[in-house]
């Protein structure tokens, strides 16, 4: 062809002065794009997803060619790209998931390209590990040495080589013995290979037997995996119905292709026990991907799935931008949970996300949950994704009866959380052995504190927000910035030292209740403060299923997914607590979260009983809790929503102007309301104090776009902000499909 005309050897110049265009991870974007245009050496063959090294200003950075350059810049002003990375290049679907991802959130292609990356040293060769065996020396002179050094050899012999801390415990001896002994060529070093942080799936490996039900849709899931096509399903299974068992075996058809598969879980810090059962069902551990890696485990996973080689993927939302060169199957647990909703940096909702990047690669994606979320409901009514139902619980076991308690009636006697209906209930349960949890979704001990002589109340000083004591650690904290300061021995507005009251209860308090009540029970306090990570989670789950604990106590952490056999008796303190605020969502939310909480109660063969305190039994969401009427109560909230235009049945963004000096961000605001697109089908609501006005000292407005279903709002807000500032102070931040309505 051509092409070969030009690769004369004679040729000291490239005839062709071939530009690419190079995508760098800068949350910022630069230049429009974020695409920024080099020279392609003559020696380098560079395609498109090539991971490259580039020079930007002094420094140089890694990114991703992402198309040819366009030759505007002056010759003698366009730079070189410095070498292509030995890896493969970024496979092409992930790099239109970046391109579709930034265009739909409006957010800077760079900083999308950077949850894609997002390991900064990726790209080196991972180091290996030092371990020791033997020397040829050390088998001639064995008699001559010290016993400490005899131990040593000993250990080795007939063994794999060891690492200098393992052997120094197998031994018994020092570390230092073992430097000394290498040093003298008693031992001499093997450089291994570093283990990875997760094994090889056996999908041949059986699972249990299904019932007839979890049958049908394993094999409905499992055909979509083979049809080699986008579709999207909800798996709708009560509580205990065996979702999971059910998902694996599409896991296992996925694994059966050759390809890999994605798990997105709302919380991975509680998913120890998610974990133990993939590895009792697939005889090894699946790569994992969320904030707790250390940047070792980072780097080797994502090597690892770059590489084809982690062929199943855990992870909080962020794992859907891993660079998947063969993903077949993405499964999203708890889809209705608002922990898949990215809040900061780029805001997305990685379950929506996820059904994107299966369409894009053309695969199946199913969302599992007892309590669907109203979009994915009615995209099931609307014929967009297939339905699957597992209508009973595993192994016959009931679902919980629901009593709903009359706090009006039903009075705590004073400075007590637990109505008298309650507490004959906790009694009973625990008199029985049996397990109970009392849930209060507020950490902390009180969620207000004031002083005893003016009431003054203590407030976080960067946000509008009260403080919370926290009295295990004895500190206030502020639950929206993590300002965190200690008890004040006098009052800052009065000057007196007669103390502080706490008002209203946290899971602290309740605790300390339930401490001089059950006195003899072991109780467990399980909140974000308590479970510190997931090796932590891991042993508070386990003593929860050894039977080790009576009573916990807890927070929404322990509302999802576990599987407590013994636990009996939920208590809701106060089921109202979530309703308070206006947002049209809050009854959604509420029926989501107690449906889960109520759900841990009763799974093994004794049934189950839920207490739900209230003030306001007469509520839609509480009367369809206790009647468990779940689509009645959805199909209200529907007409609601419907004849209001709130999503699912239109299209909302919200435009947050953020920054230091409350009156630039008022300017700011009274321009954007000047400026505002008249636009059919669209209105624009605000601008308003955002639900927390001031948030870690920047003060904050909120402009809601609504937007009939067939308009997209990002149209309307590429017309109205176009031009201005999305960064600097103050800075307009784009929230599409916002998670709350107000
Ligand atoms: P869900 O995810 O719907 O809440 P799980 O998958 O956690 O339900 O199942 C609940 C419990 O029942 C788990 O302990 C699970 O191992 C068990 N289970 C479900 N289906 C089966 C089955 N077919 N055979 C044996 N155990 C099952
Ligand atoms: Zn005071
Ligand atoms: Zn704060």
């Amino acid at each position: 062809s051509d092409d070969t005309v030009i690769a004369e050897p004679l040729m000291t110049e490239p005839a062709v002065d071939r530009r690419v265009g190079v995508l760098l991870p800068l949350p910022l974007g630069g230049t429009p794009g974020g695409i920024y245009d080099y020279r392609c050496p003559a020696h380098l063959q560079l395609q498109p997803g090539d991971f490259v090294e580039v020079p930007l200003g002094k420094r140089s950075l890694i990114g991703v060619v992402w198309q040819e350059g366009n030759g505007d810049i002056a010759a003698n002003r366009v730079k070189d790209v410095i070498a292509r990375l030995d890896v493969p290049p970024m496979p092409e679907v992930t790099r239109r998931f970046v391109d579709w991802v930034s265009s739909y959130c409006m957010a800077a292609p760079g900083a999308v390209l950077r949850m894609a990356m997002s390991v900064a040293d990726a790209f080196q060769p991972p180091r290996s590990l030092t371990t020791w065996r033997c020397s040829e020396a050390a088998m001639s002179s064995a008699e001559k040495l010290s016993p400490q050094r005899q131990r040593v050899l000993a250990a080795l012999r007939e063994r794999p080589p060891m690492q200098s801390t393992e052997l120094a415990k197998e031994a018994a001896v020092s570390v230092s013995v073992i430097r000394q002994m290498a040093e003298r060529g008693l031992i001499e070093s093997v450089a291994m290979p570093l283990p990875l942080p997760f094994g090889e799936p056996d999908q041949a490996r059986q699972g249990p037997l299904l019932s007839p039900e979890q049958q049908y849709a394993a094999d409905r899931l499992c055909e979509a995996v083979r049809a080699d096509s986008y579709s999207a399903t909800l798996l709708d299974g009560v509580t205990g119905s065996g979702k999971t068992e059910v998902y694996f075996e599409a896991i296992a058809a996925c694994l059966a292709q050759g390809k890999q598969a994605l798990v997105l879980l709302p919380e991975i810090a509680l998913g120890a026990q998610w974990l133990r059962r993939f590895e009792a069902r697939f005889g090894a551990l699946p790569a994992q991907w969320h904030s707790e890696l250390t940047g070792l485990e980072r780097r080797l996973t994502w090597r690892a799935v770059l590489y084809g080689k982690a062929k199943v993927v855990v992870g909080a939302r962020s794992a859907l931008f891993l660079p998947y060169p063969d993903l077949g199957l993405i499964i999203v647990d708890e889809e209705h949970e608002a922990a898949f909703k990215q809040e900061d940096g780029v805001i997305y909702q990685a379950r929506d996300m996820a059904v994107v990047r299966a369409h894009l690669g053309q695969i199946p994606v199913a969302l599992a949950s007892a309590t669907p979320s109203l979009e994915s409901l009615t995209n099931v009514e609307s014929g967009k994704y297939r339905a699957l139902h597992l209508p009973d619980r595993h192994g016959g076991a009931q679902l919980p009866s629901m009593h709903l308690v009359d706090l009006r009636r039903d009075k705590p006697p004073r400075s007590s959380w637990l109505s008298p209906t309650l507490l004959a209930a906790l009694e009973q349960t625990l008199a029985a052995g049996e397990q109970a949890l009392l849930f209060l979704n507020r950490r902390g001990y009180a969620p207000l504190t004031l002083c005893r002589d003016c009431g003054h109340r203590l407030q976080c000083p960067h946000c509008t927000a009260w403080l919370v004591e926290h009295r295990f650690h004895q500190r206030l904290q502020c639950h929206h910035c993590g300002f965190s300061t200690q008890m004040p021995s006098s009052c800052a507005n009065c000057g007196s030292t007669g103390g502080f009251a706490a008002c209203g209860p946290g899971v602290e308090r309740l605790a300390e209740e339930a401490a001089m009540r059950f006195p003899e029970t072991r109780r467990l306090v399980l909140t974000s403060d308590t479970v510190t990570g997931p090796a932590k989670a891991a042993e508070l789950v386990r003593a929860i299923q050894d039977r080790e604990i009576d009573l916990i106590i807890g927070t929404q952490i322990i509302a999802k997914g576990h599987h407590f056999p013994d636990l009996t008796l939920v208590g809701v303190v106060d089921a109202d607590l979530g309703l308070n605020g206006g947002d049209l969502r809050a009854a959604e939310r509420t029926f989501q979260l107690l449906h889960q909480v109520a759900g841990r109660a009763g799974r093994g063969s004794k049934p189950g009983q839920v207490y739900l305190q209230t003030y306001d039994p007469d509520r839609p969401v509480m009367q369809a809790l206790a009647s468990g009427d779940r689509e009645g109560f959805l199909a209200a909230e529907a007409d609601d929503r419907a004849m209001v235009g709130m999503p699912p049945f239109g299209r909302l963004a919200a435009v947050i102007v953020a920054g230091s000096q409350e009156a630039a961000v008022d300017d700011l605001c009274r321009d954007l309301a000047r400026s505002m697109p008249q636009m059919e089908g669209v209105s624009i609501l605000g601008p308003a104090p955002a639900p927390l006005a001031v948030l870690r000292g920047r003060h904050r407005r909120r402009f809601l776009v609504k937007c009939r279903r067939d308009v997209a709002p990002q149209a309307v807000l590429r017309r109205w902000l176009d031009g201005k500032g999305r960064k600097g102070d103050p800075a307009i931040q784009i929230d599409i499909d916002p998670y709350s309505f107000m």
